[in-house]
């Protein structure tokens, strides 16, 4: 970091970055980091002592972006910058210490050293999240008779009393929503494998994850076991099928690390529509049965309408 804070007190570099509320990283030439604020050890859950001297694609932030292409092998950022020496900005999902992915925004920018040589590069990212949604919501209420305890999303009586408040907006205002139903895959393996310790962190990584890159006014309800309810109100079809798609594929680029190994998992989706049920209660016996689908579709997928809508990865 020298030849960044040159003829500056290094202290006060820090001092003033650890004060940031956004996360703030440095890296060399070959993607090492050299520096780490404590706005990213917040931000991400990892500590400048887990990230400092590794490189940044090392199993820590893993930026993918929203078709799911991990930036570490193809376009990350940070190594465009020191190519060319231009500053980007770009809308990406990080993966977090505990699993799930976080939307953030980052800004890089080339570190020059006294001839104008790039030496390395700075990474600033914020937490792009509109959510505290459900999580939240709930909390400001103090209403922990509707908050699952182990997911801190809402429970299955937050589940019916949403369904109810649709419906009600549905008949009086014609107000649209969709419903998503999803599954962890082949879950009870996780368990049997890893213990139920290890299944509870998957079963909070995914809550987090689905809360975090929702829109606030989207809800997001642990159904019991490994079922959650996704009820996005005035959704139109399309955007459905994009909520859809891309829990999906976050789902299935999340990890949780478990020092000997990295464990992945994914979920199965089926969704419906207002548009195609006259209740609620039919909208979610159909997501229902699309989830059923996903599932006999081979797992890790998304059905909606009979139809499959997305394969992730695709194959
Ligand atoms: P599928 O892909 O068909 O969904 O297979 P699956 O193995 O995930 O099957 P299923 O959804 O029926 O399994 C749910 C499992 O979830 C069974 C139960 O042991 C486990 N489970 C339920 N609640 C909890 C919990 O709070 N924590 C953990 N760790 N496991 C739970
Ligand atoms: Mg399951």
């Amino acid at each position: 970091m020298s030849y960044v804070l040159e003829n500056l007190d290094q202290s006060f570099y820090e001092t003033v970055l650890d004060a940031l509320n956004d996360g703030v990283y440095f890296v060399n030439r070959k993607r090492r980091v050299l520096y780490w604020n404590k706005g990213a050890e917040r931000l991400s859950g990892f500590s400048a002592k887990e990230v400092l001297g590794k490189s940044c694609a090392d199993q820590t932030l893993n930026h993918v972006d929203d078709k799911g292409s991990c930036l570490c092998v193809k376009g990350c950022p940070l190594a465009s910058c020191m190519r060319d020496g231009i500053s980007r900005e770009v809308n990406v999902y990080m993966h977090h210490k505990e699993g799930h992915r976080i939307p953030v925004s980052i800004r890089s920018f080339p570190i020059r050293d006294k001839s104008g040589k790039i030496t390395g590069s700075v990474e600033v990212f914020k937490d792009n999240s509109q959510h505290l949604s459900m999580v939240s919501e709930v909390e400001t209420l103090q209403q922990e008779v509707l908050t699952d305890p182990l997911s801190g999303v809402g429970n299955r009586r937050f589940a019916d009393l949403s369904l109810e408040r649709l419906q009600s907006r549905f008949e009086e205002e014609q107000a649209q929503y969709g419903v998503i139903l999803a599954d962890i895959d082949n879950f009870k393996n996780i368990n049997d494998t890893w213990g139920h310790t290890v299944g509870d962190r998957v079963i909070k990584a995914i809550a987090r994850t689905l809360s975090s890159v929702l829109r606030p006014t989207d809800i997001v309800c642990r159904l019991g076991g490994d079922e959650f309810l996704i009820l996005l109100p005035n959704a139109s079809v399309s955007g459905v099928e994009i909520v859809g798609k891309r829990l999906v594929m976050l789902i299935k680029e999340s990890w949780i690390d478990l020092g000997e190994e990295l464990l992945s998992f994914s979920c199965s989706i089926g969704a419906a529509h207002s548009s195609s049920c006259k209740t609620t209660g039919i909208a979610f016996d159909q997501a229902d049965k699309q989830l059923y689908m996903s599932k006999g579709g081979g797992r890790g997928c998304f059905f909606m309408n009979d139809k499959r809508v997305c394969n992730y990865p695709d194959s």
